[in-house]
């Protein structure tokens, strides 16, 4: 006959055995997807920054000073901090350093329900946003959600050098963060990394033209349009009516040229798509782009002048003047770096 004992053992390990199943079993859901971080940005330990979680502007370079400080303000809902890191530690700052969570202040379907920056989205809205793209890229798909993939917090340090200068050598930008908008959302190249095409995934942006990889990591292939808006810039809204369903979306309107919408991690920054008539800041005409899709000319924020990148438009197999890819393939200058911790 069977003891109490016994009794409440076999109960205590058939509970045991249930937990370390149920336990097993959301450990694998993790690796799809990670645990939903705090909103306060405690998950990213002040230890591991280089910023320490504050700004210090102190060894900035005085021509940097007015646009990265931009990167400070913009985002009043999760904070991004610069600063600068003495890497050799001979006394001189060695590279500018901007910090986020990589977490943007506006909307988005791709944000747990839970966040008041939750909004739900229409997918189908992008064939009629990137209509033109889908008659290039021959889009025969039906537009829905990167699967389960949310916006989570990251730690994210990029490093830009001092001194930016052109490379003798240009390198590859990577299917990877490769700089960073001014509200700390990491802009990614062109490309999708093989075997997905960037064509097929333009159809998963939400409303403000971004989505998150599978580790949360939300980014930008192309022009941030709500960004663009947050900065006051010049967007429109546009709609399309099918079948008596109306499909809104947001538009950047091509004269946002003047625009400062971030950097890329050699420390050049990025401004807004050009549009007939660029002109510097003073009003004169400017150079040609190059092929890195930039070129150097008066700015707001460098009155002495910079290189600079555009949000370029793209020609997907054909003429393309609704998509406004981030950059090209290939840095104008040496690239820092970029950690994601
Ligand atoms: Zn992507
Ligand atoms: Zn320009």
């Amino acid at each position: 006959m069977m003891s109490k004992s016994n009794f409440a053992n076999i109960i205590f390990l058939s509970v045991l055995s249930v937990t370390l199943f149920l336990v097993s079993c959301s450990t694998e859901e993790d690796e799809k997807l990670p645990p939903i971080s705090s909103s306060s940005g405690a998950s990213c330990s002040t230890a591991t920054t280089t910023c320490g979680g504050t700004d210090n502007l102190t060894n900035i370079p005085s021509a940097y000073l007015t646009a990265l400080t931009k990167y400070t303000t913009v985002n009043s809902t999760y904070l991004v901090n610069v600063c600068t890191e003495d890497t050799d530690s001979d006394g001189t700052a060695d590279y500018m350093v901007v910090e986020s969570s990589n977490r943007p202040e506006h909307k988005s379907y791709y944000w747990q329900a839970t966040n008041a920056l939750y909004e739900a989205f229409t997918f189908a809205t992008n064939l009629y946003k990137y209509a033109v793209t889908k008659t290039a890229a021959g889009y025969t798909g039906t537009p829905a959600s990167a699967g389960p993939n949310m916006i989570y917090e990251q730690c994210i340090t990029m490093k830009m050098p001092l001194t930016p200068a052109s490379a003798s050598t240009k390198s590859a930008t990577d299917f990877s963060t490769m700089g960073l908008a001014l509200n700390g959302v990491s802009f990614f190249n062109e490309n999708a990394a093989p075997p997905d095409e960037i064509t097929d995934e333009l159809f998963t942006f939400d409303q403000c033209s971004g989505h998150p990889q599978n580790t949360g990591l939300y980014h930008y292939h192309v022009d941030p349009v709500c960004l663009i808006r947050d900065l006051g810039g010049s967007v429109t809204d546009n709609s399309s009516t099918v079948s008596g369903t109306t499909y809104s979306w947001i538009e950047d309107n091509g004269t946002n040229g003047g625009l400062l919408v971030g950097f890329l991690m050699d420390g050049f920054p990025v401004y807004g798509p050009v549009g007939d008539n660029h002109t510097d800041s003073d009003n004169a005409s400017t150079p040609s782009i190059d092929e890195y899709n930039g070129h150097t000319h008066n700015t707001t924020e460098f009155t002495s002048g910079t290189y600079h990148y555009h949000v370029k438009t793209a020609n997907i197999g054909g003429t393309n003047s609704t998509v406004f890819w981030i950059t090209n393939a290939k840095f104008y200058g040496t690239p820092g770096s970029v950690t994601v911790r």
